[in-house]
């Protein structure tokens, strides 16, 4: 598979393409610079030809829940990329039949996505991972999933479809619009990072980020136990109502919901900012579910240290989460008041526990994929970036991925690398250790991936980054967070091979 040249027979002019594009700020097609980003942010078209479509159902159709536009045309009829990208996402996808999500940067460098929805499996032309241009023809209508004739589903999505953003109407951006800054202010404050180790492909795609980012709230709380608990507690259905009142993806209680957090708030806050936090909107729940299970945990943790309560840490929030803090007080440590506690609660913390494991990653974080057949410096580079934000913490990190919360600077190295390699390169643990490994490489012509070191004392260096290209490197900033930033006086490279 060819990852970054799209040959020319596969690009649709734009000429024939009617519909208005703004193709003022196009640079080169296939420009794609060396750290794998996308220049000619911004310019855009529609996604079908003019002439080709009519639209079927708008913005903000049934009752609110239309969150994109229908496009009805033939079975068959081509559907172009709307911008140049990254494809993020293709294959099923519930209620899509099949789909292609497609991340690409708005003119101030924002990720937003593109979504095609309803094609049939044979029906598309790229994979995620590819790198498309604005025009190129990815896949052709369908009538797949849930739909009542052909046409194509499309979105627009500030913020990204799997990062957490939210969908606008497509159609004034299509007409030459510019694409509004996405509402996502808790995320922007710092509010969970995208970290927290996870499984990828485990959750429905859209919820992956939410569970990422609610597992990285405390180092008590994991995401893959939250995403195992999700599944427990309503499949992943994200209006799910239990006989007792519970609600939701998490299966709040309305009272526990509204009950404050140590900082003040309610656990269930508007999470993505769409306005009005709800316990039935999933970024809402599964954040708020992160929220609560690190306050139990911590209370827990108190009562352990006092004396209190003893058992399992994790064992025990889970048991608080399912019969009540008080239950695990009462009963110095894992429920056993009532029968409900035998019957209910301990079954319950069992079946999360065996299941969590499997919503674990190890070594990678989330999305990023290594591909064997391909160099391995970019893909160092790309599975570092899958950690851009994630808090510095001394000591933090290593080949499985962050830990208590984050990573210092050479167990962010140890991750990407170990990440890139598909679980085939352990980096020893220090920046002086891993200085001993790889090929002496000239500052000058070092190139993204490589290891780049620096603060060097007698028995070596104590500092390391991943080298990204133009004289800067991912970087896990000491007191900071993982970043991309200049490359520091003095540093030399080294180059890791499989
Ligand atoms: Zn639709």
């Amino acid at each position: 598979m060819d990852r970054v040249q799209v040959t020319i027979k596969d690009v649709v002019p734009t000429s024939t393409v009617l519909a208005p594009a703004n193709v003022s700020m196009a640079a080169a097609p296939g420009t794609v610079n060396e750290a794998g980003g996308l220049i000619g942010a911004g310019r855009h078209q529609y996604p079908l030809a003019a002439g080709a479509f009519t639209v079927s159902d708008v913005f903000g159709a049934r009752g609110g829940t239309h969150l994109g536009v229908d496009l009805a045309a033939p079975a068959g009829t081509p559907i172009y990329a709307a911008a140049d990208g990254l494809v993020v996402a293709s294959g099923a996808a519930s209620g899509f039949g099949d789909w292609v999500v497609i991340d690409s940067l708005d003119e101030s460098g924002r990720r937003y996505s593109t979504v095609y929805g309803h094609m049939y499996e044979n029906g598309i032309f790229v994979h995620a991972g590819d790198i498309v241009l604005m025009g190129q023809h990815i896949a052709d209508v369908g009538s797949n999933g849930e739909s009542s004739g052909p046409h194509l589903h499309f979105e627009l999505v500030p913020g990204g479809r799997l990062t957490g953003g939210h969908q606008v109407d497509p159609m004034p951006w299509l007409a030459g619009g510019t694409i509004p800054a996405p509402t996502t202010p808790y995320c922007e404050n710092g509010f969970g990072t995208p970290g927290g180790n996870l499984a990828s492909g485990k959750v429905p795609p859209e919820l992956e980020i939410w569970y990422r980012r609610a597992g990285s709230l405390c180092p008590e709380i994991r995401a893959s136990l939250l995403a195992a608990q999700g599944q427990a507690e309503s499949g992943f259905r994200t209006d799910a109502v239990s006989p007792d009142g519970a609600q939701g993806i998490a299966q709040f209680m309305p009272g526990t919901a509204k009950a404050l957090a140590p900082d003040g708030q309610p656990y269930v806050i508007d999470a993505d900012g769409k306005g009005y936090a709800s316990v039935l909107d999933p970024a809402d729940a599964i954040i708020g579910q992160g929220r609560y299970m690190c306050a139990i945990a911590k209370t827990i943790e108190g009562w352990m240290s006092e004396g209190k309560v003893s058992g399992d840490l994790t064992a025990l929030t889970v048991a608080a989460y399912n019969a009540g803090e008080g239950a695990v007080l009462a009963s110095g440590g894992m429920p056993n008041q009532i029968s409900r506690h035998y019957t209910e609660t301990r079954p319950y913390v069992a079946r999360i526990l065996a299941a969590e494991p499997g919503f674990r990653s190890l070594g990678s974080e989330g999305r990023f994929q290594a591909d064997q057949s391909s160099d391995l410096g970019p893909q160092i580079v790309a599975a570092g970036q899958q950690w851009l934000g994630t808090p510095y913490v001394f000591g933090g990190g290593g080949p499985g991925g962050p830990s208590d919360g984050g990573f210092d600077q050479a167990g962010f190295t140890a991750a990407a690398v170990f990440a890139a390699s598909g679980s085939t390169i352990t980096l020893p643990r220090t920046a002086e250790q891993q200085w001993e490994r790889g090929e002496d490489v000239q500052l000058l012509n070092a190139k993204p991936g490589d290891l780049v070191f620096g603060s060097f004392g007698p028995r070596g260096p104590s500092d390391v980054g991943v080298y990204t290209g133009s004289g800067r490197m991912l970087h896990a900033e000491f007191g900071g967070k993982v970043s991309e930033v200049p490359l520091s006086n003095g540093m030399k490279a080294r180059r890791i091979s499989r």
